[in-house]
């Protein structure tokens, strides 16, 4: 990092970001942003109300014409310029993520590269966003599809990636021709307002990213849905919060997009690699410190294996060092608040009073902040609480099976959908098991899914929509039909 915690704050924007001005709430409110590592106070940053919301709406309306006018080639060297300059202020980008999300450096460096590396594949999405050509069946005419950017867009996130989440909607919707309005999380606002100066240092006009800050997200989001101007809404958060909304913007019949919560089961068939697994489980288990939507939440491992699996991942788990997330040495952080670790903690003896077994962790550590101790559970019985909800936190339980099929059934009993992952040597029983999950995504041999060239999203109640890949850009466009004869 060049500058120093202290620099870094003072350099950050914590104002409303209203068409290309840094302004109060209209009627003067702020809010705190807490670092969860020690529960300091970090920046006190303006509360927007449903006056600003509105404002902010008119300055996207205003600026959208002129930029859905602009050269595609135009917008992609904007966006490659954003994802630039996020490249060169990653260091920055890094420590303010770690302190007010919490999370390990290594993680938040990853999750840059990744927030930005958005900017980029829209950058050159922007440039292949082609249409259709067609004899329509009776041979009488041409069948012309076209893909016009769907117009202004209401942006929401959540804390537990400030970057990333922001990214994977600016960038599709600036490549397609959309301005926006993001409302981050108020947990974690500053990442947000940082970026809407980096976008406009690359040459986004203003008014087309709009950022505004707002604990009274309830009214302020229902405003902005309710405005005739506003044809979309993009939500990333849980699935309670985003049915809400999806009845919100049922009235105006608003185009939606909805990443919303998982329950990733993470099977280990008996015949796995089990280095592979135990790696690979790390992975989808501790990025982020188990706060990712994409967080295995359930192991199912054959009971050939599963004692060699658990004593394994509880040995890696017991090893991560725990501290602030913004000293180099941490390789787990803080959870994002202190209702966190209360949840986690209950899920974990709520499963040992049903009779699931303590590998390792199970308790809060002898620290002050909001921490949790990396915890692997053996022998889960089906009806824990844990099997059921996303835990979001450092947390593995393991049940064990004996026949795939039943191991199938059990990962698939959830209204969640996002993501699953499979281990086996055998890839031909990989694919078929792939197949078989009800999911949006599944991570064979691989523990990681996210990508900004994959299309990222849920089935059942994880989600409505696609972010990432060429998908991704055609959420922010409505398609046209010409009936064309010449
Ligand atoms: P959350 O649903 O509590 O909040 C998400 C956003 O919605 C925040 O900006 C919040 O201020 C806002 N919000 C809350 N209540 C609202 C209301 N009534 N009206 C309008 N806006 C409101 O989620 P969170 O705790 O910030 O994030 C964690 C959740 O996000 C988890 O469930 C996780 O699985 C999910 N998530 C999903 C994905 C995905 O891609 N599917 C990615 C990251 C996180």
């Amino acid at each position: 990092m060049t500058a120093t915690i202290a620099e870094l704050l003072g350099g950050v924007p914590t104002e409303l970001h209203i068409g290309g001005k840094d302004v109060p709430s209209a009627d003067g409110a702020r809010f705190d942003v807490v670092d969860p590592a020690n529960g300091e106070v970090i920046a006190s940053v303006a509360d927007g109300s449903v006056v600003d919301a509105l404002a902010a709406v008119d300055a996207a309306a205003v600026a959208a014409a002129d930029w859905a006018a602009t050269a595609p080639r135009h917008r992609a060297e904007v966006l490659r310029v954003a994802f630039e300059a996020m490249t060169d202020e990653a260091d920055d980008y890094a420590h303010l993520i770690s302190l007010e999300n919490g999370k390990a450096l290594a993680d938040a460096r990853g999750e840059v590269a990744y927030a930005a590396e958005f900017f980029r594949w829209y950058g050159e999405e922007a440039v292949r966003l082609a249409g259709s050509l067609a004899v329509a069946p009776s041979g009488t005419n041409r069948i012309m599809v076209m893909h016009q950017p769907v117009g202004v867009c209401v942006l929401v996130t959540p804390w537990n990636f400030p970057a990333a989440m922001a990214t994977r909607k600016i960038g599709p919707a600036l490549a397609a021709g959309c301005t926006v309005v993001l409302k981050p999380a108020s947990d974690t606002p500053l990442t947000a307002l940082a970026m809407a100066r980096t976008l406009e240092s690359a040459g986004v006009p203003p008014g087309v990213v709009n950022v505004l800050p707002a604990r009274r997200s309830g009214a302020v989001v229902s405003a902005m849905l309710h405005d005739p101007r506003v044809r979309k809404l993009s939500f990333t958060g849980s699935t309670e919060v985003g049915r809400v909304l999806l009845r919100e913007a049922a009235d105006r019949v608003l185009n939606t997009s909805m990443e919303l919560g998982g329950n990733a089961p993470f099977l280990v068939l008996a015949d796995a690699d089990l280095d592979e697994a135990v790696e690979g489980a790390m992975v989808a288990k501790m990025r982020n410190g188990g706060e990712a939507c994409t967080a295995a939440n359930r192991f199912y491992v054959h009971a050939s294996i599963a004692d060699d699996f658990g004593r394994r991942l509880a040995d890696r788990m017991a090893g991560l060092t725990l501290g602030p997330g913004t000293d180099p040495q941490t390789r787990i952080g803080p959870l994002i608040n202190a209702d966190a670790v209360d949840k986690v903690d209950s899920l974990v003896r709520d499963a040992i009073d049903r009779g699931a077994h303590c590998l390792t962790g199970a308790r809060r550590p002898e620290r002050p902040g909001c921490y949790y101790e990396p915890t692997v559970l053996a022998g889960v019985p089906e009806d824990s609480v844990i099997l059921r909800e996303e835990i979001f936190g450092p947390v593995a339980p393991i049940v064990t099976f004996d026949d795939e099929d039943v191991a199938i059934e059990l990962a698939n009993a959830t209204e969640f959908g996002l993501v699953a992952y499979v281990y086996t040597r055998d890839l031909a029983r990989g694919l078929r098991v792939s197949e078989r999950l009800e999911s949006g995504m599944v991570g064979l041999n691989r523990g990681v899914v996210s990508d900004p060239a994959a299309p990222f999203g849920g089935v059942k109640q994880s989600g409505i929509g696609r972010e990432g890949g060429h998908e991704g850009v055609l959420d922010y466009t409505e398609s046209k039909y010409v009936a064309v004869q010449w």
